[in-house]
């Protein structure tokens, strides 16, 4: 039987196909992580070969302009050579030793040189691990249980963070997801994005609680909702006032919205902040890290415990490392102008059609919503029309274009997207838009 979920767009990537049958049939939903699944969008997930640049070529021999990019890694685009000859000689001195290493030391040194807060880092090889760390160490430096977070915020899979409440109120999260507890959960406050005073509330409520606040630095994993004016700020505020730590998980904006992410950006100070994505440069390398007296409660300086038999990855790291260091100035504005000219074009393309979206930014990631009103937080967001979004999608996917397949997501561009891309892209949009505009609910 063939794993194609029911959907109205044709069955034109046979390889790919033949490839998710085999996946599905080994593989729970085909796929290693849901979104890739293409469940919310329908249609068969393009199975990608190879990447060169801003392009992803599929099974099927065609090729993609990527605005995925990787969930936001390849920021200098795919197989760029200098990190791949950074990794190759990596790999030829071996894969792993179990030691410590100059390489982890040298990325380490880079990530404390371009943010200023950042005083010590711990490397991981997952955003997950990052998160879960940060939290464990904030509740044993704290000795406090309770942690803040806000609806429409993903900091990975970690258990107690998987919580969020549906509603706008605050309230004690139940589960997410089956297999969360609500031992696990029910230390967890969930609160909606830019509400300042429902953080002083819950401040108010659990008085000398809670351990932290964790915070995406600026939210893409509900679609990009920055921070309101002095939202970050307040978070700070409210967290010195009561004895709590800051937590800024920057693990998809560090090092891709600026050379110091988005405290290069707002310039609030946190206590621990969270890394990977763009620091590992395609490979699995993440962090968290922050102020040197927090950082010195951990193994073994000191007794929260934290380990892990591929962290500080040679190869990774070199990776990493490499990526970092082309990074400069003349990058950033690169990757800030192709943004900008995509952003452009979208909201041109659409409005022509008269079809209401919002363009949202925070630096150079942006998304779409398909909606008349500014999103702010996770109940805007999911008030969009989502199926003008499927059209959309599907229109691009069949011209070459290839979306993240939810209008839940950041899209995400590189140094390495150029000309012909950007006109590939020009020129897909107005039948896309035609697409959205056309497009009735389910
Ligand atoms: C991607 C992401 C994570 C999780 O990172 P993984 O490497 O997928 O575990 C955590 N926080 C944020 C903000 C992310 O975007």
């Amino acid at each position: 039987m063939s794993a194609q979920s029911e959907t109205p767009y044709p069955y034109d990537a046979p390889v790919s196909q033949a490839l998710f049958d085999r996946a599905s049939a080994v593989t729970p939903g085909g796929v290693n992580s849901p979104v890739r699944a293409f469940r919310a969008v329908g249609g068969t997930p393009r199975f990608m070969v190879s990447g060169k640049g801003a392009y992803l070529t599929d099974a099927d021999g065609r090729e993609y302009v990527d605005l995925v990019c990787s969930w936001g890694p390849m920021i200098l685009g795919h197989s760029h050579h200098e990190v791949i000859a950074a990794v190759q000689e990596a790999v030829a001195r071996g894969t792993s030793f179990g030691t410590p290493g100059e390489g982890e030391v040298a990325l380490a040194e880079e990530m404390v040189a371009r943010i200023q807060p950042l005083e010590q880092v711990r490397l991981v090889s997952s955003g997950t691990e990052a998160t879960m760390s940060a939290i464990r160490l904030a509740r044993g430096f704290t000795r406090r249980t309770k942690v803040i977070k806000f609806a429409g915020c993903y900091h990975g899979h970690v258990d107690s963070l998987l919580a969020a409440a549906g509603s706008g109120v605050a309230t004690f999260a139940l589960p997410d997801t089956p297999g969360v507890t609500g031992a696990q959960a029910g230390d967890t406050i969930v609160l909606p994005y830019n509400d300042l005073e429902a953080v002083q509330e819950a401040f108010h409520r659990h008085p000398g609680e809670i351990a932290c606040v964790i915070t995406e630095a600026s939210p893409g994993n509900m679609g990009v909702v920055p921070p309101g004016p002095g939202f970050n700020q307040g978070l700070k505020d409210a967290c010195a006032r009561n004895g709590a730590l800051f937590i800024s998980d920057e693990v998809m904006t560090g090092f891709r919205t600026s050379r110091a992410g988005w405290f290069g950006i707002d310039g609030v100070v946190p206590d621990l902040m969270t890394f990977g994505k763009v620091m590992g440069g395609g490979f699995p390398a993440a962090a968290f890290g922050g102020r040197a007296d927090v950082m010195a409660h951990l193994a073994p300086a000191g007794p929260v415990y934290q380990a892990g038999t591929l962290s500080g990855n040679p190869v990774a790291t070199a990776a990493g490392l490499a990526q970092l260091r082309l990074l400069d100035d003349a990058a950033y504005d690169k990757v800030n102008a192709v943004s900008a000219q995509i952003q452009g074009l979208v909201s041109e393309a659409l409005s022509k059609e008269g079809v209401a979206h919002q363009v949202q930014t925070a630096s150079n990631m942006f998304s779409v919503f398909f909606t008349n009103r500014p999103v702010r937080d996770y109940e805007d967001a999911r008030g969009q029309e989502s199926f003008r979004f499927t059209a959309f999608f599907h229109s691009l996917l069949s011209d070459g274009v290839y979306l993240p397949p939810s209008s839940f997501e950041s899209w995400f561009v590189s140094t390495a997207h150029d000309e012909r891309a950007i006109q590939k892209i020009a020129d897909a949009l107005p039948a896309a838009a035609r697409a959205a505009a056309e497009a009735t609910a389910a």
